[in-house]
């Protein structure tokens, strides 16, 4: 799942001072940009100046011409702008509201909340990061009334809002709540309603603070089987009520609008991901240089070639050329000639076989090509071909190479390896006979 950088939601308004200057100077720039607070910048690190800060001040008396140097500030953790979002979940632990966002030399970028962390990340996150006070404010109105109001006045309130129920407070303190169904029990057994709620209401009441996560009140809810919950400040006043539907609704909503926003960028990722996992396989199976198979990737074929000639009873041969005196070549011309003949080699053998042979780079000066059809006698045929071919290349200052070649079809039960030491072993032989030669199995 890809989310958004941190570049790209960090926000570029900062206002910063340098940690030489004063306490009332940084309290003049944030006067003057309205800004609630300030952003100290001492070389590498960053501290953060807010109201708290200057209310402390106050308190302490502590002169204003303090140079911020000297003042004890609290530190904001930095984060990389290139940084992915995600990444930066864990900065959400940190008791500071803010993150300075640094370009790579750690200069300033910008600023992030933990609000803008987590108003970018996916729901099961948002759900531990979403605080029931972020949803309280989007969720249903809620009617409250003192624990001494008549219950006659409330109806009409009710009734024409469709406030399900009503919260009884003290002190602003919830002490109960009142619902339509408290109301309905109320008229069937014809009581009198001109009575305070207090008589009436379900009492005590359970409440959550207005600091639980999503996922908590919802396990809270969960538990108790409640519906909805009243949901109070650190100091038990009544904040609101919010309920289950409401919890889950304004979280998949929220989830929903992300995944949407997301959506291209995710097709995109995908598609970047498949272009590499070709790029990955293509590196893990050929060789740099000459861009032919390599060994591991040859073994792979010839044991899917070897089951397929043992299924259909046809035969398949190997042959092994080696490039003659090829040291000579890089001695004398030096390596990147060298290399430059070993990829016009290679080029060479691509065009002059077919698509179902298969050309490795066995090592070094070495090839190795594998011919599914071909018979010991085809092989040689199509070894000598490629003799011709070799000699034939034009090669930069080199002018011309030759090449020696060794020979072998493969035998029905034994291990690739026997086959390629019988051509190994003609390869040899022709080496010995003088070089620019085809030796065979049947030669050894
Ligand atoms: P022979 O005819 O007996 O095969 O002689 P040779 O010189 O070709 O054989 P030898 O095995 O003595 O040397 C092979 C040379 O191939 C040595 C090495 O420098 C060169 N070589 C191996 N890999 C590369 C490569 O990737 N690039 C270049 N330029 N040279 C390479
Ligand atoms: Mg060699
Ligand atoms: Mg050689």
């Amino acid at each position: 799942m890809k989310f958004p950088n941190i570049a790209d939601i960090a926000t570029r308004e900062v206002i910063t001072i340098d940690i030489k200057h004063t306490f009332e100077e940084a309290m003049a720039k944030m006067l003057k940009g309205e800004h609630r607070n300030i952003i100290v910048v001492d070389k590498d690190r960053y501290f953060v100046v807010g109201v708290v800060d200057i209310l402390n001040l106050k308190t302490n008396n502590i002169d204003v011409k303090t140079p911020l140097k000297d003042i004890q500030l609290v530190n904001v953790p930095t984060i990389k702008k290139d940084q992915n979002i995600l990444e930066a979940v864990d900065y959400l632990n940190n008791s500071t509201e803010y993150i300075c966002v640094v370009n790579n030399d750690m200069s300033l970028y910008g600023l992030i909340t933990h609000t803008d962390i987590t108003e970018n990340i996916d729901p099961d996150t948002l759900m531990d990061n979403y605080r029931i006070e972020d949803f309280l404010k989007l969720g249903r109105r809620m009617k409250w009334v003192n624990k001494d109001a008549k219950i006659m006045s409330l109806l009409e309130d009710m009734v024409s809002n469709l406030y399900d129920n009503v919260v009884v407070v003290e002190d602003l303190k919830p002490i109960g709540i009142f619902t339509t169904k408290d109301i309905m029990r109320l008229v069937k057994n014809d009581i009198d309603l001109d009575v305070e709620i207090k008589e009436h209401m379900s009492s005590p009441v359970q409440s959550i603070n207005k600091n639980f996560s999503i996922r908590e009140a919802l396990s809270f809810l969960k538990e108790r089987q409640f519906k909805r919950v009243i949901v109070v400040d650190d100091d038990g006043h009544l904040s609101g009520i919010i309920s289950q539907k409401e919890l889950i609704t304004l979280s998949y909503s929220k989830w929903s609008s992300l995944m949407k926003e997301y959506q291209d960028e995710l097709r995109e990722i995908n598609k970047k991901l498949q272009t590499k996992n070709i790029e990955y396989e293509n590196l893990a199976s050929t060789d740099a240089l000459t861009g032919l198979y390599n060994r591991h990737k040859f073994t792979q074929l010839y044991l899917s070639s070897y089951e397929s000639m043992v299924q259909r009873h046809n035969k398949m041969s190997v042959i092994l050329l080696d490039i003659d005196h090829f040291k000579k070549v890089n001695d004398i011309y030096g390596h990147n000639i060298g290399d430059k003949a070993l990829i016009e080699v290679s080029k060479m053998l691509t065009e002059m076989l077919r698509e179902v042979d298969i050309v490795c780079r066995w090592g070094g000066e070495e090839f190795i090509v594998l011919l599914p059809t071909a018979d010991l006698e085809g092989a040689i045929l199509i070894a000598k071909k490629l003799q011709k071919s070799i000699k034939e290349i034009k090669i930069d200052k080199v002018g011309s190479i030759t090449a020696s070649f060794g020979v072998s079809e493969v035998r029905e039960g034994e291990e690739m390896q026997d086959a390629i030491n019988r051509a190994d072993k003609a390869l040899y032989l022709a080496k010995k006979d003088g070089r620019d030669c085809v030796r065979n199995q049947s030669d050894i």
